[in-house]
């Protein structure tokens, strides 16, 4: 049993992030009647106000699920058996929803990659020109791949859909870039945007997000996979009134108003420039300790996080193990094929420059401790950075 740490402890792994006071506050209401009219109006607030983060006009949805029911309800509303999809292996979570897929009794079409780089655009427009039958029915993009650090050009896969004439959906992953990286559901021509709470939104694990074109609406009309608990359509119709079919998750809905009230108060575009400057202090921190960032295309760096190879590729899980032991922040761990190759930080969610500082201080202190070959200049290079960027 360790023993009791003091000071504060550091969340910095990729989602679940630091839940702001304010929203555990708001989640502290006493649990209201889920019919009652008092819960109504709190609902029709939130799923108004999640439209503008998803930057849609059209319906979002909300499950009571972590983020992977989000994506089996994407599926089960849309698509029908035999159906197939085009799925791009850019790292652990895109291989985990291709499996849900494959779990459903959907065909997939799988382009596997190195895991150090985005999607290709040019590969979805070859893809979907061989593809003369138009047997593919959803194109599968992970918005930012949350095992890598690495972000795919949603609009530019877009423009390759259209520039082959198919018709094909096109079902992007937001869950970790929500709230964090620029997203346009509608401009973007997403028909199901997927997302969860526990990332950028910074709440609790614990809702799944659909946001729904009018293409994907059409589409449910005619799909046949079996569904009830993520079926949209009583979902759709009950939530016009403020309800839900079953009971919904009363007090993260209330953590949800106050997270999207903060993203108001501080401005969307405000927090996406937040994301984007930590995110750059963090890469020339690595820069300057002389380690490996995974991705390898700087224009598809994540602003939610970076993920860093150990030198040697190898020893990362005792490492970060260390840094927890020694100094109470939690490093995200490497998953499928990058175990104990990388550590992934965080900078996602309710995140400012001195938490930046202490996580960066906390892992130079760590390489330092665990006599990694490095130079000791990455903190000094991130506070010079912020502190230009910032005056
Ligand atoms: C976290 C994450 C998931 C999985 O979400 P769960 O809530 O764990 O089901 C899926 N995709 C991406 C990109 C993620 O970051």
């Amino acid at each position: 049993m360790a023993n009791y740490n003091p000071g504060r402890h550091f969340l910095q792994i990729p989602g679940p992030t630091n839940v702001p006071g304010r929203i555990l506050q708001a989640m502290s209401m006493p649990t209201i009647d889920h019919r009652g009219p008092e819960f109504a109006t709190i609902a029709r607030e939130v799923l108004t106000g999640l439209k503008s983060v998803f930057r849609t006009q059209n319906p979002v949805v909300v499950f009571p699920s972590s983020g992977s029911g989000a994506w089996e309800a994407a599926f089960v509303n849309t698509l029908s058996s035999g159906d197939k999809v085009l799925a791009f292996g850019v790292g652990h979570f895109a291989t985990l929803w291709k499996d849900v897929a494959t779990n459903l009794g959907l065909g997939v079409e799988f382009v596997d990659t190195d895991w150090r780089r985005g999607i290709d655009p040019s590969i979805v427009e070859a893809k979907l020109i061989d593809d003369k039958d138009h047997a593919i029915r959803a194109v599968l993009a992970i918005h930012n791949e949350t095992s890598t650090g690495t972000v795919s050009d949603i609009a530019k896969i877009r423009r390759a859909i259209d520039r082959a004439g198919h018709p094909t959906l096109l079902f992007v992953d937001a869950i970790s870039s929500l709230g964090c990286i620029d997203l346009h559901h509608d401009d973007w021509g997403i028909d199901v945007t997927i997302s969860c709470s526990q990332k950028g939104l910074m709440l609790p694990p614990g809702l799944g997000f659909n946001a729904i074109s009018e293409k994907a609406l059409k589409a449910s009309k005619n799909a046949d996979l079996p569904k009830s608990y993520w079926d949209w359509s009583p979902m759709l119709s009950l939530n016009e009134g403020g309800y839900f079919p079953y009971t919904p998750a009363t007090n993260l809905l209330f953590g949800l108003r106050e997270a999207l009230l903060m993203l108001q108060e501080e401005g969307l575009d405000n927090a996406l420039a937040r994301h984007s400057r930590l995110a750059e202090a963090t890469r020339r921190a690595v820069r300057a300790w002389g380690l490996e960032i995974v991705c390898i295309e700087p224009r598809e760096y994540s602003n939610a996080l970076t993920a860093i190879y150990m030198p040697e590729h190898r020893g990362a899980d005792d490492f970060r193990r260390l840094v927890l032991e020694r100094y109470s922040v939690s490093l995200g761990s490497g998953l499928g094929k990058l175990t104990d190759a990388i550590f992934r930080i965080g900078h996602l969610g309710d995140f400012n420059e001195a938490m930046l500082a202490g996580t960066l201080s906390a892992i130079e202190m760590g390489l330092r401790v665990s006599n990694t070959p490095f130079s000791a200049d990455g903190v000094r290079a991130a506070l010079d950075y912020l502190v230009a960027e910032t005056t």
